[in-house]
């Protein structure tokens, strides 16, 4: 660790003035040498997961953390420390917008309440810096098409945190169906959920989360449905139940189970919840074969079986392969096995959109995506 924080201050003492990390210096480092540019990123909220994405890019040969923003003084002192982050690099909510004037920052990764996604993405993109948005992009559809406009106009990338898309174990399942080796699809089951906690948390919030489990959790489902199944679904259908009014308000969905339907004539029935345990399962269908993912979407090491035998793909940690993967999509124009672009989460708000109206009309909706 003092080698990496050795490291760290010299490159902040010498490093931070030139367009891009010097490569000799990082190959030190890893002891290997990036195949390309390195990624300047700052994390814009510094809570649970801005903190997992931090740790995860210590072992990122593209990518690397150099800024922050966030409004508790502390805690930007805290990170400066600990990975080696100059004064001039850490902005507050309020000045962020100066970033534009900061040649040394590249991307701002928003890594805050969902509610707070859309101006943010918007003002990173008016700073001339690519934005990479965590999931669910924004409260809904028109929102997102606000941020890939504005990041269009400004000519940046727009980003979303979508580590699955990187995940050895479900690209292997997308190999298969691709192939054929499923046959014909017929059926997707996503069951995605956690018993949720503390009451108070922003989650809960409809204001600051948009909704509730099926922001956070069950968005997994939707965009799984779509990469395992690899068609766009045109109808869906949705139920909700709640247990717990008091926990789960109005407008903050404890359970919902929806049902997509796609152009072949495959079927999707998901699970959204935030209070069952040990749902984190996806089961994809073929004529001629099965897949199954449990655990499916969690940190890892996620599991999985076909038709074949046990899936032995290596883990490897989601954050870390994602951020290197943005880099080649920012820097070399990667195009990656599924997208992970604005337009991408677009796609699941839409189908997000259509699904709280089902479940609040109780008829079947339409989608065109
Ligand atoms: P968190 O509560 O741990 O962190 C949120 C951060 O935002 C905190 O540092 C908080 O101080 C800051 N913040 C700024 N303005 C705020 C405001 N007005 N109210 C509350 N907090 C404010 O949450 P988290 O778990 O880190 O989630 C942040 C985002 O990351 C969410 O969009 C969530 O869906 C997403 N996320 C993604 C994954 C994934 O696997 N891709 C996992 C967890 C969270």
């Amino acid at each position: 660790m003092n080698s990496r924080r050795d490291f760290l201050q010299k490159l902040t003492a010498s490093a931070f003035a030139l367009p891009f990390l010097p490569l000799q210096d990082l190959a030190a480092e890893k002891n290997t040498v990036p195949d390309g540019p390195v990624l300047r990123v700052a994390i814009m909220g510094l809570g649970s997961y801005g903190t997992r994405v931090a740790e995860a890019m210590k072992d990122c040969t593209r990518a690397k953390l150099v800024g922050v923003i966030s409004g508790t003084p502390s805690k930007i002192t805290d990170w400066q420390n600990k990975y080696g982050i100059p004064a001039k690099n850490c902005y507050n909510y309020e000045n962020f917008d100066q970033v534009k004037n900061n040649p040394d920052i590249e991307a701002i990764y928003v890594i805050t309440p969902n509610a707070l996604h859309h101006d943010q993405v918007i003002r990173v993109a008016k700073a001339g810096k690519h934005a990479i948005c965590e999931k669910p992009m924004a409260l809904n559809a028109k929102e997102g098409q606000e941020m890939v406009d504005a990041c269009k106009k400004a000519n940046v990338k727009l980003l979303v945190g979508y580590r699955m898309h990187f995940e050895p174990k479900t690209l292997e399942i997308i190999r298969m169906r691709k192939a054929g080796e499923l046959g014909r699809i017929r059926f997707f089951q996503g069951l995605c959920g956690f018993r949720s906690g503390d009451p108070n948390q922003w989650r809960l919030n409809k204001q600051l989360a948009g909704g509730g489990s099926l922001m956070d959790i069950g968005i997994y489902a939707i965009n799984g449905s779509r990469y395992m199944i690899g068609e766009e679904p045109v109808w869906v259908t949705a139920q909700e139940t709640k247990t717990d009014a008091v926990k789960f308000k109005q407008g903050v969905d404890e359970t919902i189970q929806f049902q997509l339907g796609f152009p072949s004539g495959a079927v999707a029935s998901c699970l959204s919840t935030y209070n069952m345990n040990n749902l984190d399962r996806f089961f994809l269908d073929g004529d001629s074969g099965f897949a199954e993912l449990y655990p499916s979407t969690g940190y890892g090491p996620i599991k999985g079986r076909t038709h074949k035998g046990e899936l032995t793909q290596p883990h490897k940690t989601h954050q870390t392969v994602q951020m290197d993967e943005m880099a080649a999509i920012i820097f070399d124009g990667k195009q990656p096995e599924v997208p992970i672009d604005g337009e991408e989460a677009v796609r699941d708000l839409k189908i997000i959109d259509a699904i709280y109206a089902a479940a609040g009309s109780g008829k079947k909706g339409e989608l065109k995506l």
